[in-house]
């Protein structure tokens, strides 16, 4: 079994980020400019918005928080996208999910210049990515691939079974694995709450994509021998021995799946470093105008 660490491949990319923003900086470029915009006050939110604006600062990178209350309106909200969208310095930026009840996602993510979309989460940038035209992809898909990448992984004619199909996992993982390149050209089998012998599907599995939602589900039975498993759960699963209180658990049983794999990625540690550095790729692909002119 090989350790995919996030954290070591997650801290080279950023270090290749960083000295290429200095050239281009040196070079006369635009510092990128990454905005969040933060709505209420959820735990693991803050926590992810913090790491992404202290990553932007390691990297050289600006970076601007914009806080709202849990009780904004939707028209509100979607000024404060318009104020994005229009200001120049902004190369990109990002609205933290989950949004309020009251507020439709769809309908922010919508309001965002597809150009400065670095979550890839806009239709246009989707679209896009289905057709395998230059895009921003989404930053958990992209952080996967890399690390597929970077661990030298074979993937053509691989059995991929990606256990979720969320619009910003699953199903641009699925669509990324099967396309006609490398890191692709998978057979891909995406599964769903809805899923019939879900158990034997995922035995067939080469590469297992765990993207469900629910701590420690895949166990050791779900794998075939020599699979590469790729966990992208984070739940956090109430912990007394911890001074948070919680423990971060991953939607793989490490211990019980590890030794069976050829690969596999920890929680904490693994994909969720990786997020971050998709993120952070965008937005300088964004300063750079690399997409979209
Ligand atoms: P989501 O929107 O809740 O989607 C979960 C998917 O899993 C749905 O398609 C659901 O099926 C399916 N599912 C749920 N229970 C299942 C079961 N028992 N068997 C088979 N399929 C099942 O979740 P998400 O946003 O994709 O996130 C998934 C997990 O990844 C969460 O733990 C989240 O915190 C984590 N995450 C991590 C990162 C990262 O950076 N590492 C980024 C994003 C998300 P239906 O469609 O039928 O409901």
């Amino acid at each position: 079994m090989q350790l995919l660490d996030g954290k070591l491949i997650s801290s080279q990319i950023k270090s290749e980020i960083k000295a290429e923003v200095e050239k281009w900086i040196a070079d006369g470029g635009k510092k990128p400019h990454l905005a969040a915009v933060l709505v209420g006050q959820d735990g693991a939110s803050e926590t992810y918005v913090a790491s992404k604006i202290r990553s932007c600062e390691e990297i050289g990178f600006t970076s601007t928080l914009l806080r709202f209350g849990p009780e904004i309106s939707e028209e509100s909200l979607l000024d404060a996208v318009e104020s994005l969208n229009n200001d120049p310095d902004v190369d990109g930026f990002i609205v933290q999910l989950p949004l309020p009840k009251h507020i439709s996602e769809n309908t922010i993510m919508e309001a965002v210049n597809p150009a400065k979309d670095v979550d890839g989460f806009h239709p246009v940038n989707v679209g896009k990515m289905c057709k395998g035209l230059p895009s921003y992809i989404s930053a958990t898909p992209f952080g996967i691939i890399e690390m597929l990448i970077r661990a030298g992984i074979e993937t053509s004619g691989k059995h991929c079974v990606v256990i979720g199909r969320s619009q910003i996992v699953g199903l641009p993982m699925s669509i990324l694995m099967q396309r006609n390149e490398y890191p692709g050209n998978c057979t891909v089998t995406i599964t769903h709450s809805k899923t019939h012998n879900l158990k034997e599907i995922c035995q067939t599995a080469d590469i297992l994509i765990a993207a469900l939602g629910r701590p420690e589900f895949v166990t050791a039975d779900y794998v075939k021998e020599g699979a590469v498993v790729i966990d992208v759960g984070i739940s956090r699963v109430a912990d007394a021995s911890k001074k948070s209180g919680f423990a971060i658990k991953g939607d793989v049983n490490f211990n019980d799946v590890a030794p069976k794999t050829s690969y596999i990625t920890p929680v904490p540690g693994g994909v969720g470093l990786m997020t971050i550095c998709g993120l952070l790729t965008n937005t300088f692909k964004a300063a750079k105008k690399e997409i979209y002119r």
